[in-house]
């Protein structure tokens, strides 16, 4: 069939996410969403605001980002909303990145990097992580053009501490370090205070994990004024209205009654911590995430293997066909109960295992 597809694109790979499965009898452990709903004040707000659906929505996100400020405590000037995440970090690559200034990454990491790099013409460079999989961040030395990982990585859960990241700045003043916070809530220390001192330190963050909203695609970057009025530009190039009403109300309640989801990262955390020590007595290797997501390796059956068996039982899990991921899976944290059956699931496979060698 004929395309009219630029030439350009017509390599651009495939980002392919985790099976999309709504059905009841499913446990969904593998697009690190919240097993809570959203709070009753955010649900309120979306079902108030739902009634002015006529009229456009704020570009500049005015009350929205006067919310985030006061939650954050930084300046209204300091923050950009983004159409999720996913928005921001492809506005970051599209402003501070092209084909003559390349990106650095870890080799391993969020794989939706790949794709924005690959649409921009913007070459990569990649750094080796640890055998352990932790990042060493003397090994960023040579790193060129901007800096970009997750903090904490995905999917390894592992994180630096905020004077690593510290350093990284100090050694790098010239290029744009960016630091992806979509887990940070899950136990790591933020970057955010360093935008202070660091002008070229550039911090993006999400609503959809701890805060619940993953469908409603609410993101925002943290930074400098002059880094954050940069992204601006060029967000108002391309999608000047892209945080919806209905976001920018939910994320203001977000941020106005941030108790409720703070209560639910600590349950998030404390089934993290059962079911990364019910895993270890299984004999699998698991990495002490600080995300809401574990990543292990299997004993004695393969980690596809492990990943069809517990799809056969209704449990959804992350698998990455990598080089260095291939013996891994990812597994988000869901509700206690929920736990308890995935590690049941697995003791059961297990036991099979011995009986049919
Ligand atoms: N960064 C990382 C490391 C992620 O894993 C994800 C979620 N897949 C995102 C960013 C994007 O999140 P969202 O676009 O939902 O805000």
């Amino acid at each position: 069939m004929k395309t009219f597809l630029m030439p350009v694109h017509r390599a651009l790979p495939a980002y392919v996410p985790g099976t999309h499965e709504e059905s009841g009898n499913v446990i969904r452990l593998n697009t690190n969403e919240s097993p809570y709903p959203p709070s009753p004040e955010v649900l309120g707000a979306i079902a108030s605001e739902s009634s002015k659906l006529n009229f456009y929505n704020d570009p500049d996100c005015t009350v929205l980002i006067e919310a985030l400020s006061a939650h954050l405590g930084v300046g209204t000037a300091n923050i950009l909303a983004g159409n999720g995440s996913d928005q921001i970090l492809q506005l970051a690559f599209l402003a501070f990145a092209d084909g003559d200034n390349p990106v650095t990454l870890p080799d391993v990491t969020y794989s939706y990097y790949d794709l924005f790099a690959a649409l921009y013409g913007i070459p990569l460079r990649r750094i080796k992580l640890e055998p352990d999989f932790s990042m060493n961040p003397a090994a960023w030395q040579s790193a060129e053009g901007m800096l970009v990982f997750p903090n904490p990585n995905a999917p390894t859960g592992l994180a630096l501490q905020r004077s690593e990241i510290e350093g990284m700045l100090q050694a790098h003043p010239d290029q744009v370090v960016l630091v992806d916070e979509a887990y940070v809530d899950f136990g790591a220390e933020t970057a955010v205070p360093l935008i202070r001192q660091y002008p070229n330190l550039l911090v993006v963050r999400t609503f959809s994990k701890s805060g619940s909203l993953a469908g409603i695609r609410l993101g925002y970057a943290v930074g400098s004024e002059s880094l954050i009025a940069d992204l601006a530009k060029v967000r108002n190039a391309v999608d000047l209205y892209g945080v919806n009403r209905l976001a920018q109300a939910a994320g203001t309640a977000a941020c106005r009654h941030w108790t409720y989801y703070e209560e639910n990262c600590r349950r998030i955390v404390d089934a993290r911590r059962e079911t990364t020590e019910g895993l270890r007595a299984l004999g699998f290797t698991v990495t002490d995430s600080l995300g809401n997501f574990v990543f292990v390796r299997p004993a004695r059956i393969s980690a596809s293997d492990l990943q069809k068996r517990l799809m056969d039982r209704g449990i959804l899990v992350r698998h990455f066909k990598t080089e260095r991921t291939n013996d891994w899976l990812r597994i988000t944290i869901g509700t206690m109960d929920e736990m308890k059956k995935l590690l049941d699931a697995c003791r059961e496979i297990l036991n099979g295992q011995e009986e049919c060698p």
